[in-house]
C-alpha cells in the first residue's frame, strides 16, 4: 500500500466503492465520475504506477479482467461497444498515480464523443524517423 494513494485505500475499504469484480490480485469498481453511466476502473491490488514499472504478470491478470468487464457490459447493460483506456502521468491526463484500466460501455446514443483530432506529420521521413527513434529505444 502507497500512502495517501486513493485506490490503495479503495483496496483496503477504508474508502468505499461499488465493487463490480474482485479476487486475490485485482479489484474492478465503478469509476465514481463515469464519462458513460456503468464505466469501471480496473486495478491491481498491490500498488503499482506507471504501466512501465508494471510487472507483466501482473498486466496480464489486469488485461484479463478488463476482458471480463467488457464482456459484462455487453451482456449485462447492452452495450453496442466499449472504450478501454489506460493512462500514464499528468502529461496523459494521468489523476491517481496508481496504474488502473478504464472500461467504458459505450451505446450509439450515449451523446459521447472523444476528441480525436488526427495530425499529419511534417514530411513523409518524419514518421520514419520517429518510428527509428522509437525501435531504437526497444530494450
Ligand atoms: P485517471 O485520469 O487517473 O486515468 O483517472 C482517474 C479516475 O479515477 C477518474 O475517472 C475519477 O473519476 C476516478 N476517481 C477518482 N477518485 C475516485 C474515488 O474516490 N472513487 C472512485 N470510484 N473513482 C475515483
Ligand atoms: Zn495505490
Amino acid at each position: 500500500m502507497s500512502a495517501n494513494c486513493i485506490f490503495c485505500k479503495i483496496v483496503a475499504g477504508k474508502i468505499p466503492s461499488a465493487k463490480v469484480y474482485e479476487d486475490a490480485d485485482v479489484l474492478a469498481f465503478m469509476d465514481i465520475g463515469p464519462i458513460v453511466k456503468g464505466h469501471t476502473l480496473v486495478i491491481p491490488k498491490q500498488h503499482f504506477d506507471p504501466i512501465t514499472a508494471t510487472p507483466e504478470p501482473v498486466l496480464a491478470k489486469l488485461v484479463a479482467v478488463v476482458k471480463k468487464i467488457a464482456q459484462a457490459q455487453m451482456n449485462g447493460l447492452r452495450a453496442e461497444g466499449v472504450n478501454v483506456m489506460q493512462m500514464n502521468g499528468a502529461a496523459a491526463g494521468q489523476v491517481v498515480p496508481h496504474i488502473h484500466f478504464h472500461v467504458i460501455p459505450r451505446f450509439a446514443t450515449d451523446g459521447h464523443r472523444w476528441n480525436w483530432a488526427a495530425k499529419q506529420y511534417d514530411d513523409p521521413n518524419e514518421m520514419k524517423q520517429l518510428a527509428a527513434t522509437v525501435q531504437a529505444a526497444l530494450k
